[in-house]
């Protein structure tokens, strides 16, 4: 029997964004309830992984409208300009509150909030607390939203279908992991705040945890995905681990060299101008290709990559800006970044693309909102710049936490009775998945082979051919994804089911993405197609938005907002 609890309004993840927003609603409405259920504890949210910072306006040399320009720039002119103003603004407000509930910023000699350099900001304006920025940040939001008696958290349930009725969103189905029971957690909103989809590449710096679910949730409920060929590589992932070495490394000074021990961003530019390690990461990610391609990349264990140097920052200043760095380094590739330099080359690390929302974080499903990384607000557009997205979380966090509190204000509960038998029928399905000894199928070999097409396809530089053999791939995997054959038929932590549901989440995403980058033929920030290198503004300067169907992913357009900041040659 499915247990049914009522809310007014429904949270899904507990990483940055889904507490940020929890938090609002409470915070306005102490009345309210708020339910947060999250499929890991919350402190196990990929949040708590973020290591270089958060930007913000903060010093006497910046500005507002230098934030705004430089995000725009970043986004190669595909970011919403009106979304990107108000981030701006919003941005200084959200750090600084953090700061009032007790994240420890690092601090100036002074006192004032330090700020670091990072890539396509003119100034230095991101916020930091040394090298764990994720960790501090959510940690402070966890142990703020504990104030909040209004706040009744679902640890370690995992949310697999929104619950619809009368064309609204009403609820969700929810896997209690611990005893196996389905559970329907209605409400009269749901926020969606369930990060991004890294797992569906092999070489990512995203946590195991991070399988699209949400954007799979709404793509399924008849909510486009948005701009969802945009997949950011960030340069200095660790070969062999995929394990983040952040762009602070660069912040603080660091050089990348190619195997001559060549600055090759200094000596041949690659776009990136006098910015050099400060230029975005698309630009960089391609340089570092570019470079293997040209017979100078280091050979190692790991493959070619190339080499991150930080042995003339020193020891003090690595100890007190980047210890985690150091302590990584040391342990995964045996490398000790005082004296030597670190093995690194591109890894898949956000989507900037996701749900599509308004700028008040609501999805075209009534009731469904949406923000963080599962959203596309549309902040971010072609290529996010590094840091802006925790403060995104904090910014559209608490935007979709007030607007669908004022939604559920208004809105009707729906019927108990309707929304329990959509949850029993998705309780059916999942019994039918456990312990599925028919199939044929293993779960591990359809992630490796979608995996293995995403990487081919869906690459830092992409071709017409490859991006289309991916989606072929990608429409075989799920035909055959519905014979898996699973062994574990106990109900208590039967993660094997839980891999199965997030298999489908990661093939619809997948594909979404594979066929919005075959269908962009043009170059525009992360996307860079080989058979067509510019940008084509007459043509493609628009976001895609990609439906479900079952007959295959329809794309559409939708209008990007211009404003200030005229589209131009994106040079630095
Ligand atoms: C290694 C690393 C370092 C980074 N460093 C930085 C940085 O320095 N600066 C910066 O701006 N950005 C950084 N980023 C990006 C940034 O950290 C993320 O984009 C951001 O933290 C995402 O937060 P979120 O709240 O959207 O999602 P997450 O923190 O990913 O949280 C998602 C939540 O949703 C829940 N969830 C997911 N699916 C389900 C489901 N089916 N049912 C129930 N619950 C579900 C999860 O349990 C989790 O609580 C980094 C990312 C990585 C991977």
């Amino acid at each position: 029997m499915v247990e049914v609890s009522r809310h007014d309004i429904i949270i899904v993840g507990g990483g940055a964004a889904g507490l940020r927003a929890a938090i609002a609603a409470a915070e306005a409405d102490p009345s309210a309830s708020i339910a947060l259920v999250s499929k890991v504890y919350p402190m196990r949210s990929h949040t708590v992984s973020a290591e270089g910072g958060a930007a913000g306006v903060a010093r006497e040399d910046d500005n507002l409208e230098m934030h705004g320009q430089d995000t725009v720039k970043g986004s190669d002119f595909l970011g919403d300009q009106d979304v990107i103003q108000y981030f701006v603004e919003q941005a200084p407000k959200e750090l600084a509150l953090l700061e009032n509930w007790g994240c420890p910023w690092s601090r100036n000699e002074d006192g004032s909030v330090a700020t670091r350099a990072f890539g396509g900001m003119t100034v230095k304006r991101t916020w930091y607390a040394a090298d764990k920025v994720g960790f501090h940040m959510l940690h402070t939001l966890f142990q703020h939203s504990m104030r909040f008696e209004n706040i009744v958290r679902y640890d370690e349930y995992f949310v697999s279908k929104l619950l619809v009725e009368d064309g609204s969103c009403r609820g969700v189905a929810a896997l209690d992991i611990r005893t196996g029971e389905m559970s329907a957690i209605l409400g009269r909103a749901v926020i969606l705040a369930t990060g991004g989809a890294g797992k569906c590449f092999p070489f990512t710096t995203n946590g195991m945890i991070k399988t699209g679910d949400g954007m799979a949730l709404a793509y399924r409920a008849g909510v486009p995905l948005k701009d969802m060929e945009f997949v950011q590589y960030h340069p200095t992932g660790l070969p062999g681990t995929g394990i983040l070495i952040t762009e602070a490394t660069r912040g603080e000074g660091g050089h990348l060299k190619n195997s001559q021990g060549e600055r090759f961003l200094v000596e041949y530019d690659y776009g990136v101008g006098q910015k050099a390690e400060l230029g975005p990461r698309d630009m960089i990610s391609r340089a570092i290709i570019r470079e293997i391609e040209a017979g100078r990349g280091v050979s190692g264990s790991y493959g070619e990559h190339a080499h991150l140097d930080l042995t003339h920052l020193g020891e003090e200043k690595i100890m007190a800006r980047l210890p985690m760095v150091r302590e990584l380094c040391k342990i995964y590739v045996g490398v000790d970044p005082v004296s030597e330099p670190i093995p690194v080359r591109p890894v898949v690390h956000y989507m900037m693309g996701g749900v599509d929302t308004d700028i008040d974080a609501a999805t075209t499903l009534p009731g469904l909102y949406a923000a963080g990384e599962v959203a596309c607000v549309s902040l971010n557009g072609a290529n996010r710049l590094g840091s802006n997205s925790l403060t995104e979380c904090l910014v559209f966090g608490t935007k979709a936490g007030e607007k669908a509190l004022e939604y559920a204000r208004g809105a009707p509960a729906g019927s108990d009775d309707a929304l329990r038998a959509q949850a029993e029928e998705e309780s059916a399905r999942i019994d039918a998945l456990r312990g599925r000894k028919k199939g044929g199928e293993k779960i591990a070999a359809i992630r490796h082979e979608m995996n293995a097409a995403m990487e081919e396809g869906c690459g830092v530089f992409r071709h017409q051919d490859t991006m289309g053999a991916a989606v072929n791939t990608l429409v075989q995997l799920k035909g055959r994804v519905s014979d898996l054959r699973l062994e574990d038929d106990s109900k208590v932590f039967n993660t094997e089911v839980i891999a199965a549901l997030e298999l489908h989440n990661m093939l619809d995403v997948a594909e979404s993405v594979a066929v919005s980058a075959h269908h962009r033929k043009e170059s525009r920030g992360a996307h860079t197609c080989r058979d067509f290198e510019h940008r084509d503004d007459q043509n493609y300067l628009y976001h895609t938005l990609c439906y479900h169907d079952p007959s295959g992913p329809r794309l559409d357009k939708k209008e990007v907002t211009l404003g200030t900041w005229e589209p131009v040659e994106r040079k630095y």
